[in-house]
């Protein structure tokens, strides 16, 4: 039985011989097989992983370098793009879809000897922050059953809760790794926007979309990240400044500057324990020697409807391109003319929430409405960066919750999109303002359940962030 707590002491373990890849992928594979309830799983890559790993071992026994993520058990989101294998963003749309090339992300993983496992349940087109929106079924939260994982990379939140997989990687656009990671007791990172290339990340929001990590320890979260971030030929957003090496400049001395939006932890919608529970962290921050100080901002009640906006826009017409002509879902009754033939294949392949989406998205770019609403919230978004850049002349970090609860009962909001996107305040602002957040547990609420707090650094400081969690992090609950 294997126990993951960090990739360094995993890499301790295989240095001395005491275990083997194959026995770790078999010890994966096995809890895999006894935890298929939880649905965090869509595809399980057993025969592969298990040759891979084999591979691996002999790697081992003839002393060959070893890549740094070396026999690492790493589960993908299924939005994320691995050549050969199904990819389908949790959607009838795509299902049966192969990959025809790796995402750069995934390309990386495996030239460092990576294993993938296989791939992960999610709400579809990752649009959801409850996992109730695959066309594969709910994902459980392995701490209680009857409670959503978070969303929408809830199967990635999972399989490293459970302990399915080492780390897992998600996608978050508006807090869909640091969300899921805080309902699921587990951390989770999202990368400035540019950071790792979205080659191979099937698309939401363009212009918000970010590969993310998922896991229990902050050293694995960095050395994933430096193996996957940087510039790429396939995605002209990437950021061209150099990567850190994260994972060996993760321990430092300093105290650090901490800003937190006083609108924030007073938050009407804010559960009073969850406020608490970071109103003494805060006190033990204190303690430590950083400064926290709250800063007065605006923008809050802004972030969520600017947020839906811009988004809804970029996926109404990044989701134009599945018509089930070139490829996706067709209807096997298709109509007699190519209006009737598209709308078919599309009411049929899409989702009710994604059909919402592509619906308010179109609303919002059609001539009459551009610029009350597109135009408008692109200037809002504009001002909430300006704002952003400001707080971090005077500190390192800003610290937030990350969700309003715990994770709540399947079906309680479900019925009300509207309370399901106001849910979502604390997360998308890091994504409107383009900077990384990562979310870190720091306590069990009275019904039994984590919660977290998110910090957030400026843009490409990802090192600053890491460093901080590295010192502050109190350990998982
Ligand atoms: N819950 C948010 C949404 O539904 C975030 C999704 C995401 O980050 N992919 O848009």
């Amino acid at each position: 039985m294997y126990q993951h707590r960090s990739i360094a002491s995993f890499h301790g373990l295989l240095d001395h011989g005491d275990i083997t890849c194959e026995q770790v992928v078999r010890h994966y594979l096995q809890r895999i097989e006894a935890t298929r309830h939880l649905n965090a799983f869509i595809d399980v890559y057993t025969e592969e992983a298990l040759e891979r790993a084999r591979t691996l071992d002999q790697k081992i026994a003839s002393g060959v370098p070893r890549g740094r993520l070396f026999g690492v058990v790493v589960g993908i989101k299924d939005v994320i793009c691995y050549k050969g294998h199904p990819v389908s963003a949790g959607s009838n749309m795509l299902r049966g879809f192969q990959s025809l090339y790796h995402a750069t992300a995934v390309e990386r993983l495996l030239a460092e000897d990576a294993i993938i496992i296989g791939n992960l349940n999610c709400d579809e087109f990752a649009m959801g922050s409850s996992n109730e929106h695959s066309a594969y079924g709910k994902v459980l939260n392995a701490l209680d059953e009857t409670r959503v994982p978070g969303g929408s990379s809830g199967g990635s939140a999972v399989a490293v809760q459970a302990g399915l997989c080492m780390v897992s990687l998600g996608s978050d656009t508006g807090g869909s790794v640091r969300q899921p990671a805080d309902f699921c007791g587990i951390l989770g990172l999202k990368p400035s926007y540019g950071r790792i290339s979205r080659y191979g990340l099937i698309a939401y929001a363009s212009s918000f979309d970010q590969i993310g990590i998922l896991g229990t320890d902050v050293q694995d979260l960095a050395l994933m990240l430096e193996v996957m971030a940087g510039p790429d030929d396939f995605d002209s957003t990437v950021s061209l400044d150099p990567v850190p090496s994260y994972s060996s400049q993760l321990q430092s001395d300093r105290t650090f500057r901490i800003a937190y939006f006083r609108q924030a932890l007073e938050h009407p919608s804010l559960d009073p324990d969850i406020a608490n529970g970071i109103r003494d962290f805060i006190a033990q921050l204190q303690a430590d020697g950083h400064t926290v100080e709250p800063v007065d901002v605006n923008f809050l009640d802004h972030i969520v409807p600017t947020y839906y906006v811009l988004t809804t826009a970029e996926a109404s017409s990044n989701l134009s391109r599945y018509d089930g002509i070139r490829y996706g879902y067709r209807s096997e009754n298709p109509g007699t003319d190519l209006d009737s033939f598209y709308k078919q294949n599309r009411s049929e392949g899409f989702g009710k929430e994604v059909k919402r989406r592509i619906m308010l998205g179109t609303f919002v770019l059609s001539a009459g409405y551009y610029d009350a609403y597109f135009t408008k919230a692109q200037q809002v978004r504009r001002q909430i960066l300006n704002d952003t850049l400001l707080i971090f002349n005077d500190f390192d970090l800003i610290l937030s919750p990350v969700s309003p609860t715990t994770a709540f009962r399947f079906g309680e909001k479900s019925e009300d999109a509207i309370s399901m996107f106001l849910a979502d305040v604390f997360t998308v602002y890091a994504n409107l303002a383009g900077i990384p957040g990562l979310s870190f547990p720091i306590g069990k609420h009275p019904n039994g359940m984590p919660f977290g707090v998110q910090v957030m650094s400026n843009r490409m400081n990802e090192l600053t962030l890491l460093r901080f969690v590295k010192r502050s992090f109190p350990g998982m609950l």
